[in-house]
């Protein structure tokens, strides 16, 4: 549970979210002519995992741009690692293309 705080709300905590169980978190379920917005979630596609419900968008707003941060965090984190591992990419880096405009990328394996 989250504790309840009293004052102005302070949405900075990370607010478990799950799929929607509507439309297994799509946003959208199918209908008979086109798809329909799913009313569950507000087509977020995303419900509270505590409560079941739809989040304000306000609040789910910035539940997304937390996560969003998280995941650049993450992926910048990989990508730094994966760049000190070095790797085959390494080979490519400042060489020009060998065989010419237009040439092939086959490294022959
Ligand atoms: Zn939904």
């Amino acid at each position: 549970m989250i504790p309840k705080r009293h004052g102005p709300a302070k949405r900075l905590e990370v607010i478990d979210l799950a799929a929607c169980p509507d439309c297994a978190g799509q946003g959208w379920t199918r209908g008979i002519f086109h798809d329909i917005k799913c009313n569950t979630c507000g087509a977020s596609g995303m419900v509270s995992k505590e409560s079941g419900e739809a989040l304000p968008a306000e609040v789910l707003v910035l539940q997304l741009r937390l996560r969003l941060n998280q995941r650049d965090r993450r992926l910048a984190q990989l990508e730094s690692q994966q760049n000190s591992k070095g790797g085959p990419h390494q080979d490519y880096i400042g060489m020009k293309n060998p065989a010419g405009i237009g040439g092939g990328n086959w490294t022959g394996d």
